[in-house]
């Protein structure tokens, strides 16, 4: 990646659209059908529109791929075609005699209306970040022993539901279940510990064989991109369904994700080591190079009918005790295929410092002291009316890559 692209589209300064990231989307206006687009500074670029001049020749790709529900058909042609394009508009954007300069196939992003990005197939949730795991353990488990004894052997997740993944912008309702309050029987009624987890979920762009293992090594060639991800908890239904077989309906409810497909590609100089893994894992585990993402992470709520939104957490990517690569290793060894549309969330992203901490359950200490708002209010779960904000950005040497946001409201139990 060079530091000195030079663009002729305006972007603004602290835009998360950068001449480097490009991400892809799918958008729609009041006279365009949902297709793909790929978002520079405040606005998107039609890529039907642009394939039309031509800029693709040669790639032999179908109005159909472009002018599509989803990524999911685009996504399939490979990281050979998608990289391409993804780069030939780079190189155009930067080309004051491009096509796309003279025709302006752009629409103002505030003139879209964005969807789920891909047609998700299966979805799977880890739980990777040491330091949520430690602080769950130790709130619901041993203080002395948090960790369980496979925790640092091998990355824990389970499948989850994929039908409840929404896009950025969709509200969410406090979901009804069956709780058990201490002592008494269970009850029937709305939750009343709804909370969020900030993560990250990478999008598979590569299928594999049923039977067939993924190496560490070849993993990233399967991951097309990545998305902030939040994936909202129900604690109160959790606790009383979680056991023996893990997490339900606590779950299920909803998991809402950013608009804008970050590549792997756009998020290469962010590379960074990860944490040193003590025991040392076993030899499919095992990987070389720079597999953690340095990436910004913060979580703000907004209380209903209130312009501002507060910060509650600051956190990083770069926290991941278990990384993607080791994550599609550990999902494939027993020989389950991967498909194009599959999306693997990292599980709730918390740092060591408590304002680093990736859920209301942590930031709460289980709902034992409260979190405080810009406007005086108080938090211990999350309120009706509250909006749940996720942002993520990388940045360096000047140059910024970021996923702009997820956000989504937190409505009554119907
Ligand atoms: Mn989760």
């Amino acid at each position: 990646m060079s530091s000195t692209l030079k663009t002729w589209v305006e972007v603004p300064e602290l835009s998360d659209f950068s001449i480097y990231n490009l991400p892809f989307g799918i958008f729609s206006t009041t006279s365009k059908t949902k297709r793909i687009g790929v978002a520079i500074g405040d606005q998107i670029l039609d890529l039907n529109a642009a394939h039309s001049l031509r800029i693709f020749h040669g790639l032999n790709i179908d109005k159909e791929i472009l002018v599509n529900d989803y990524l999911n058909d685009f996504i399939a042609l490979g990281k050979n075609i998608t990289n391409q394009v993804r780069l030939i508009i780079q190189e155009h954007l930067c080309d004051d005699s491009s096509p796309l300069r003279k025709h302006e196939p752009f629409i103002e992003m505030s003139d879209a209306t964005m969807h789920l990005p891909v047609k998700v197939g299966d979805y799977t949730d880890f739980y990777s970040s040491i330091e949520h795991a430690t602080n769950v353990g130790k709130m619901f488990r041993d203080p002395e022993n948090a960790l369980l004894p496979n925790w640092k052997h091998l990355p824990v997740g389970y499948h989850g539901r994929a039908s409840s993944i929404i896009v950025s912008g969709v509200d969410i309702h406090r979901p009804n279940g069956q709780t058990k309050p201490a002592d008494e029987p269970p009850v029937y009624g709305p939750s009343q510990r709804i909370d969020f987890e900030l993560e990250m979920a990478f999008i598979v762009g590569k299928q594999s064989e049923l039977g067939d293992a993924v190496t560490t090594k070849e993993a990233e060639d399967h991951i097309f991109g990545m998305v902030l991800f939040n994936d909202w908890s129900a604690r109160d239904i959790q606790k009383w369904e979680y056991v023996p077989l893990g997490p339900f309906l606590g779950k299920s409810f909803a998991s809402s994700v950013s608009p804008w497909v970050v590549t792997l590609e756009a998020l290469e100089s962010f590379r960074v080591n990860g944490p040193n893994q003590d025991p040392e894992v076993l030899p499919y585990l095992q990987y070389e190079g720079q597999k953690n993402y340095d990436i910004n992470l913060e979580v703000l709520i907004q209380p209903e009918s209130q312009n501002e939104a507060s910060t509650v957490s600051k956190s990083n990517f770069k926290f991941m005790y278990w990384n993607m690569a080791q994550q599609l290793a550990h999902h494939t060894v027993n020989g389950c295929n991967l498909n194009v549309g599959d999306m693997m969330a990292s599980g709730t992203i918390s740092g060591k410092d408590e304002n680093s901490y990736g859920s209301m359950l942590e930031l709460s200490w289980a709902g034992s002291k409260s979190v405080k708002l810009n406007n005086g209010e108080e938090r211990k779960f999350l309120k009706d009316g509250d909006t749940v904000i996720m942002k993520g950005h990388s940045e360096k040497n000047g140059i910024r890559v970021g996923f702009g946001e997820v956000r989504s409201k937190l409505l009554p139990a119907k």
